[in-house]
This record gives structure tokens, C-alpha cells and sequence, in this order.
């Protein structure tokens, strides 16, 4: 199958350029160990992989990917803690400085999300129960912008999730004191593919801004849904205790 073959060809460039020539340096370092600055949880989005997005060569970044990039709430119960090993690991087995939730436009995860359970449930067995960890932030875009275009409180959720797994994040309390403690930071990105920009979320504005915007682009920040800390703080309670008694 030819894209067998690519994948392969694929494959050959990467030993080439590590292994062969080049590079060769990296993974003589990298046998010993890995270190990687930053822990990113992004989506399984064939279009949003962060190693491509960031640039990032190996040893760089630790990823964790699920559908629509959720990070569920802190739990110490038996099940089988999916996300929140790969979470424990990257913090207290690797240290890493930073923990970065990369969402993306046009995600699939959230769409399934903002169609709500109904439809979801008639194609998946799976990805309704997973994507309700966001459900707090579709129950908010639906009661704040119950005007607006489909697309325009798709667009919305998808920051407004993203902004919900940080809360989440927080509710670890080894990443919590970690934050605290200054030694960790929790960052929201979103990667727009329409404008080809990437944009990162704001405590202060509870909004999202070009990081890497393009020239002449005036659309930072357009889509955010919360414009208020205290509307912010208000909402991350609301949204903690909705999303703790729902499934997973
Ligand atoms: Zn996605």
C-alpha cells in the first residue's frame, strides 16, 4: 500500500537524520534518559500533532493525546486511571517545568460534544461519556451564545474546554502544589487552523490571544466566552461539580 511505503521512506529520512549523519549526538543523549521541558496533552486530530505544530525534535516533549484534548477531574477511585497516569508520570516521575493543553478548530471531539448525547450515542459507543468531561463548558457557550452561528459556539467550546481541563488540572494536588510552588505552569494553546494561528489562553482576561498571530490578523481572541475573573471563578465551581458527578 503506498502509504505503507511513505510511512517507511518515512522512517528511513528520520534514521538518516539520527542515526546516520546529522544528528547522531541526540540519541546517544537520549539512551540515558529523557527530559523533556513540557508534558502536552492535545487531540488525537491527525491535523493538530504537536510535535509537528511546535517544531519539536525527539526528547522534547512528553504528549499525551485523547479525543478533544480533556483533562477529567482529579479522582483517587479503583478504575483504571486512564489520563491521569500519563499526568502523574509526566509530573512526578519526569519533573516536567510545564503542562501545556493544545486544543485545535474544527475538533471532532468537541463537535460530538456540542451535539449533544443523543446524537453522539447513535454512532459511538465511547466518545459521548468521554467528551461529557467538558460538558460544563457546552452547558455555558449554549446559555451565553444561544444566538450565535453553530460554528461560532463550536469554536467557542473548544477554547472554553480547554480552559476547563486547566481547572481540571488544578484539581491534582501534586500539580497544584507544584503550581504554587512556581515550579509548574499550566498553559492553554489552540492551534486555528482557518487563520493558521496559534493562540493562548489568559488568566487575567479569561480569553484567548494570538501567541503566533499572522500579519495584519485581527481576530485574537474573538471567541472568548469568559470576559470576567469573578464570572471565571463562579463558573469553575459550577463546572468542577458538574463534571464530578458525571461519567466518564
Ligand atoms: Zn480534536
Amino acid at each position: 500500500m503506498a502509504e505503507i511505503a511513505a510511512f517507511l521512506a518515512g522512517f528511513e529520512r528520520f534514521r538518516e537524520r539520527y542515526f546516520n549523519s546529522g544528528d547522531e549526538s541526540v540519541f546517544e543523549r537520549l539512551r540515558q534518559g529523557q527530559s523533556p521541558r513540557a508534558l502536552v496533552i492535545s487531540c488525537c486530530d491527525s491535523r493538530a500533532d504537536p510535535g509537528m505544530l511546535l517544531g519539536a525534535g525527539p526528547g522534547d516533549i512528553f504528549v499525551v493525546r485523547n479525543v478533544a484534548n480533556l483533562v477529567p477531574p482529579y479522582s483517587d477511585s479503583a478504575e483504571l486511571p486512564g489520563i491521569r497516569a500519563d499526568i502523574e508520570f509526566a509530573v512526578k516521575g519526569l519533573n516536567v517545568e510545564r503542562i501545556i493543553v493544545l486544543g485545535h478548530s474544527g475538533c471532532g471531539g468537541i463537535g460530538a460534544l456540542m451535539d449533544g448525547e443523543g446524537v453522539t450515542e447513535s454512532r459511538f459507543e465511547f466518545i459521548g461519556a468521554w467528551v461529557s468531561i467538558a460538558r460544563a463548558a457546552r452547558e455555558r457557550v449554549l446559555r451565553e451564545m444561544a444566538g450565535e452561528s453553530r460554528a461560532v459556539q463550536r469554536k467557542a467550546c473548544e477554547q472554553g474546554a480547554i480552559a476547563l481541563s486547566l481547572e481540571n488540572l488544578r484539581t491534582f494536588p501534586w500539580v497544584r502544589e507544584r503550581v504554587d510552588a512556581g515550579t509548574l505552569t499550566l498553559d492553554g494553546w489552540y492551534f486555528d487552523m482557518d487563520a493558521g494561528e496559534l493562540l493562548g489562553y489568559s488568566a487575567e482576561t479569561g480569553g484567548f490571544a494570538a501567541l503566533v498571530g499572522r500579519a495584519g490578523g485581527s481576530n485574537s481572541g474573538q471567541w472568548s466566552v469568559v470576559s470576567e475573573k469573578q464570572e471565571q471563578t463562579t463558573a469553575r465551581a459550577t463546572a468542577n461539580t458538574e463534571i464530578l458527578a458525571s461519567p466518564e
